[in-house]
């Protein structure tokens, strides 16, 4: 009999993904998952020759640039209140050994970053999302090292809280961490986050300021369930090549990206914030 998900697949799936602290597991079959950004270069082949900033030019001073000018201004940083979780030694070496199985990778941090991924917890308050990620144990779902983490939490206050460097490599969204930020907002469904008028306006100044900081176009602002069809997704244990979960789908990451804009100035990254060093490579989807 084909095996079909059934009630108690989907419940379980559901506390699966309460217990890792972000939105609904799910897997979708390959091929199934329709392209959420525009198509982009293997990041090999993804940097552009860099543009000037308008911003940048140091000419004469004259009158104030007219409002729409204004508008394209690099996004300026939001408040942030740290509340980093112990990267002790320990778990380090647990996410160099992630970085090693998933990606051919031998580091702790980001390369890029190239993508910021929109989640939410599927959990009611900021403390339950945080001490998620504080506790370094094996995640429910998948049963590895280190727990989970995601850079960011943006509470339902519209207090944004950081858990970690925004370029330390945190596990919140398989075949993508090597490569991307990931902000979580506390809450149990994309309609949630997008209906609270506090939390959006913080999350869109979050993702502004990061896209603007790491010359990050709109296009890579995604939702974790558009994780696979990602241009940088690249996941080395086969049986997660198809793994995702269902926060933040296509439809509800549109209206995110029309609150977001066109994104930083210029959608090139600069010589400094070029790929150095090696990028997760093979099997890349
Ligand atoms: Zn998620």
């Amino acid at each position: 009999m084909p095996a079909r998900p059934g009630a108690a697949t989907l419940l379980l799936a559901g506390a699966l993904a309460l217990a890792t602290g972000c939105g609904g597991a799910g897997s979708t079959p390959p091929g199934a998952a329709a392209p959420a950004v525009a198509p982009a270069a293997h990041p090999a082949a993804a940097q552009l020759p860099a543009t000037a900033s308008a911003t940048g030019a140091t000419g004469p001073v004259g009158p104030r640039p007219p409002r729409h000018h204004a508008a394209r201004r690099p996004a300026p940083r939001p408040r942030i209140v740290a509340d980093f979780i112990p990267l002790t030694p320990r778990r380090r070496a647990e996410t160099h050994a992630y970085a090693r199985r998933h990606y051919g990778l031998d580091l702790a941090r980001l390369i890029g970053p190239h993508v910021i991924v929109e989640h939410y917890t599927d959990s009611d308050t900021y403390s339950s999302a945080h001490n998620t990620f504080l506790a370094d144990v094996p995640d429910s779902e998948l049963g590895e090292l280190p727990g989970v983490c995601a850079q960011f939490i943006v509470d339902k206050t519209g207090t944004i809280y950081q858990q970690t460097p925004a370029t330390f490599l945190c596990r919140h969204t398989v075949g993508l961490n090597w490569t991307a930020i990931g902000i979580e907002h506390v809450g149990t469904s994309d309609a949630e986050v997008l209906g609270d008028r506090r939390q959006l306006a913080a999350s869109l100044r979050l993702t502004r300021w990061l896209q603007a900081r790491y010359a990050i176009p709109t296009a890579n602002v995604i939702g974790h369930n558009e994780s696979l069809s990602s241009a940088y997704h690249c996941e080395h244990v086969a049986a997660l090549r198809s793994q995702t979960h269902d926060d933040f789908n296509r439809g509800d990451m549109d209206i995110y990206r029309r609150h977001l804009g066109a994104g930083p100035v210029g959608s090139s990254r600069g010589p400094g914030a070029a790929l150095h060093g090696p990028s997760c490579a093979g099997p890349m989807r």
